[in-house]
């Protein structure tokens, strides 16, 4: 299956010269989506992990499949005052400004094995956020998923020495 035929690739969005890679085209096929996630869950199986975290909103809908698929449980991250529990946070720099993303303080425990998982890999800040806050709580993380890669932002240089893998390559 040629994956990157179920991907939607939309001019100018969410600015002027962005091409917004729109995933929403593979997910609406039962197919696609089943064996994409399948096709990752494969390549990750060996790294035997305890626990998939994933960022929002379209971190959910890769990592909370391959969760299912693995069978490991699934670890939401999100943004700052989302979490009902105790969290803890980390701010990360966007294009203008930053943001803050948050754990619930008790997600993973101390030597648990988690990969990182979402929807696409661009700049790299936002799944090294998503590491930075896994290690805060003790977590090993034993590498990264993606449905697609954006290689000509070097974002992998955000993940030296783990596991990454992603299922497209741009
Ligand atoms: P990064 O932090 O690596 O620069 O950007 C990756 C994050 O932005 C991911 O959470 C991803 O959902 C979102 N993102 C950035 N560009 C795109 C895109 O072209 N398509 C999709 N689906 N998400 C994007």
């Amino acid at each position: 299956m040629n994956f990157k035929d179920y991907i939607r690739v939309i001019p100018d969005f969410p600015q002027p010269g962005i091409r917004f890679k729109d995933i929403t085209t593979l997910l609406k096929d039962a197919e696609a989506y089943r064996k994409a996630v399948e096709t990752i869950a494969d390549k990750v199986r060996h790294l035997n992990v305890d626990l998939i975290a994933g960022p929002e909103a379209r971190g959910f809908v890769v990592g909370a499949p391959l969760a299912l698929m693995l069978g490991v449980g699934f670890v939401p991250i999100r943004k700052s005052g989302k979490l009902p529990g105790e969290t803890v946070e980390t701010s990360y720099d966007l294009e203008y400004g930053s943001d803050k993303l948050a754990i619930h303080k008790d997600a993973i425990k101390p030597g648990q094995r988690v990969l990182v998982a979402d929807d696409l890999l661009a700049t790299g800040g936002t799944i090294a956020t998503t590491v930075k806050l896994v290690r805060m709580l003790g977590g090993e993380v034993a590498g990264a998923a993606f449905l697609i890669e954006l290689g000509y932002l070097n974002g992998r240089e955000k993940l030296e020495g783990l596991d990454v893998y992603s299922l497209m390559t741009y």
